[in-house]
């Protein structure tokens, strides 16, 4: 019998109310790593989505001996050959400047049409037990509008234009984005291997 507990290596605590809502009746605790390893601490060098998502939840599994679960994500632009990628977070060069961020990948867009400003977000989320481990990913399709459109969300959200919906992600509210985004479909696709796990069935 597993110990009914979800370690999540992420500090974001919204993140943990959208994984509790996958297991009916509160079947299993999702406890974030920094409760039970304060300073827990990961160096995202890895130079793809699911090595950095590796990396987080070995080393939570590691250091608590439970199951666990981490997602990493960014904005990957064609005409930029997939960059920021894993650089998203610090593509300007310093950590979580959005606004610097924001401001670079307009500069070097500057010169491409509109029809080659395809772009999307991507998350990879990687799921370690006694077992190994096991990968999900999710994207959303869009492009790089060419000046900031609407004032939700973070990081490059004002800049992302989401043609289904025909808005930028800045502009929808934050239930609309979940059902659409990258990081809402990854965890659709991790969670029946998240169920099987600790139910012992996918539904
Ligand atoms: P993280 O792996 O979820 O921390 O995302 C890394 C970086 O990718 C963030 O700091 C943002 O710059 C970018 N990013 C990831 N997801 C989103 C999103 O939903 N909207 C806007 N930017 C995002």
């Amino acid at each position: 019998m597993h110990g009914r507990v979800l370690v999540l290596a992420t500090g974001n605590r919204h993140k943990i109310a959208e994984i509790v809502r996958i297991f009916p009746e509160s079947s299993v605790g999702v406890v974030p790593v920094f409760d039970l390893i304060p300073g827990f601490d990961v160096v995202e060098d890895g130079v793809t989505f699911a090595e950095n998502a590796f990396k987080k939840a070995a080393h939570a599994y590691e250091l608590t001996g439970r199951p666990a679960l981490a997602d990493d994500s960014g904005l990957e632009v064609d005409a930029l050959d997939g960059a920021p990628g894993v650089y998203s977070n610090r593509f300007a060069g310093r950590e979580g400047d959005d606004a610097a961020n924001n401001a670079k990948l307009l500069h070097l867009l500057r010169d491409v049409p509109d029809e080659k400003r395809t772009a999307r977000f991507r998350t990879v989320m990687a799921f370690v037990t006694e077992h190994g481990v096991e990968y999900a990913s999710g994207t959303c399709e869009g492009s790089i509008l060419r000046s900031p459109e609407g004032s939700n969300g973070f990081g490059y959200d004002p800049l992302f234009f989401y043609p289904e919906m025909q808005r930028s992600f800045a502009s929808l509210t934050q239930d609309e984005k979940n059902s659409v985004s990258h990081r809402g479909r990854a965890l659709a696709a991790i969670a029946p291997v998240l169920r099987t796990y600790f139910t012992g069935t996918a539904r």
